[in-house]
């Protein structure tokens, strides 16, 4: 026995994610990155100049710990703006935990509800980072797979992938903790519709099972879909723990703050894990974050508020995207939601040789021979899946469109050209 291998609740999780396997692609091949999910311009301007006045704010306050789960100011607009759309009175203190991003608030959640023995049903394809929280909290995950019904040679559709609603119930039995759900869905983009939620709702009650319900991409929703909270279902706030990401609202993943809310007895568990990891998240954030949402309250469903801006501005980049990737050949699948497209690319394979990548899976040979010989990059979405259901993806892979038009229009370029040389 190595005395320091790796804790055992670690193994298993040890592979390195597609996130360092695709960072490390692209700074050793320099492709047009199409692949990891963020935006290439400026945050919007009141969320960089309400940084810059708490920088430099002489209150000394701001530049010292905050309360250990969450920014006075930010659980107090967070708590304000989800009471409106949950229809019930939020308790910032007690229904709302501030962590490390949409990561922090998840690993909370799962380390703090899930134990030996639990089982969880993850939908797939779900965040890569659920199987292996799961795990390492001692949980057996249960995947159940969207399944793709569209036969028709028409347009493909984020909605065209559905829940089996048999094979939904046949998840659930008497161990079954919780169940975990992605709406918007990345890497598909597919909105559920209330109904969908409806049916996951019943079976949670059915089962007396908690969902957590990841909607990092809430305010990134295409018209005419509308984003519905699980937590606003009939029953559903007492058994919910809804996951946001200020790193996806604004464009600032790299400021890593993101929160959970719920009933007080289930975020409770969440306060306790995060107490004890990672105690506080930045305060000048936090306070920065707490001044745009402010401003969001004020103006929200008004066209300058930036949750409706935001997505009218990558209507157009998306079906820039659709467009040039359908002209050279491959089939996009439209979003309803995020930042993300998946493009079916089989039909190119016959003029593509991918024997130089040993991937098990082809989905990997393709985004690395893209990388590779094309130079742009975008990511596999067999990554997205368990072992098992990873043949549903590999003629699939993810592209992001929260880019500056001048890079997209410098990919449908280089795609352009590389298929005048076919
Ligand atoms: N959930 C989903 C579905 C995501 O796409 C992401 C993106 N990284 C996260 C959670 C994590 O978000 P954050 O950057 O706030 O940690
Ligand atoms: N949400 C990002 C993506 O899907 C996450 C990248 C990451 O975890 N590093 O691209």
């Amino acid at each position: 026995m190595d005395k320091f291998g790796l804790p055992a609740r670690y193994l298993g999780t040890q592979r390195k994610s597609v996130w360092e396997e695709y960072v490390q692609l692209a700074a050793d091949y320099n492709p047009l990155d199409l692949g990891q999910g963020y935006s290439d311009f400026l945050p919007p301007e009141h969320i960089i100049s309400a940084l810059d006045q708490v920088v430099k704010n002489k209150n000394v306050l701001l530049h010292q710990y905050t309360r250990g789960c969450g920014h006075p100011r930010l659980v107090s607009v967070l708590s304000k703006l989800y009471s409106r759309f949950i229809g019930r009175s939020i308790n910032p203190n007690t229904e709302i935990l501030i962590s490390a991003g949409a990561y922090g608030a998840l690993y909370c959640t799962i380390m703090g509800h899930i134990d030996d023995g639990d089982e969880v049903i993850i939908i797939e394809p779900f965040f890569d980072c659920y199987e292996s929280m799961v795990v390492t909290a001692g949980g057996t995950p249960r995947f159940v797979p969207l399944r793709f019904n569209n036969n028709s040679s028409s347009e493909l559709k984020s909605s065209d992938w559905t829940l089996n609603p048999e094979e939904l119930e046949n998840a659930f039995n008497s161990r079954t903790k919780a169940i975990i759900i992605n709406t918007p869905n990345n890497p598909l983009g597919k909105v559920f519709t209330e109904s969908e939620l409806q049916m996951v709702a019943d079976l949670c009650k059915k089962w007396n099972v908690m969902c957590i319900s990841d909607e990092v991409y809430e305010w990134l929703v295409y018209e005419p879909q509308r984003h519905v909270r699980m937590a606003s279902l009939p029953g559903m706030w007492e058994r919910t723990v809804t996951i946001g990401s200020a790193g996806k609202t604004y464009s600032i993943t790299g400021w890593k703050i993101g929160w959970a809310y719920g009933p007080a007895n289930l975020i409770h568990n969440l306060h306790v894990v995060h107490r004890n990891s990672i105690y506080a998240c930045t305060t000048s954030l936090q306070e920065a974050i707490a001044i745009g949402y402010e401003k969001e309250l004020d103006c929200l469903g008004q066209d300058n508020c930036y949750f409706i801006s935001l997505p009218r501005q990558l209507e157009q980049k998306k079906n820039y995207m659709a467009d040039f990737l359908s002209k050279m050949g491959m089939r996009p699948v439209i979003p309803d939601g995020g930042y993300f497209m998946v493009a079916n690319w089989s039909s190119l394979e016959p003029e593509i040789d991918l024997s130089a990548e040993n991937d098990k899976y082809k989905d990997y040979r393709f985004t690395k021979w893209l990388t590779k010989n094309v130079g742009i990059q975008g990511i596999p979405p067999s990554a997205f899946y368990s072992e098992p259901h990873k043949a549903l993806a590999e003629t699939l892979v993810r592209f992001c469109f929260i880019k500056q038009d001048e890079k997209l229009r410098r990919a449908a370029r280089i795609l352009e050209e590389w298929k005048a040389t076919k």
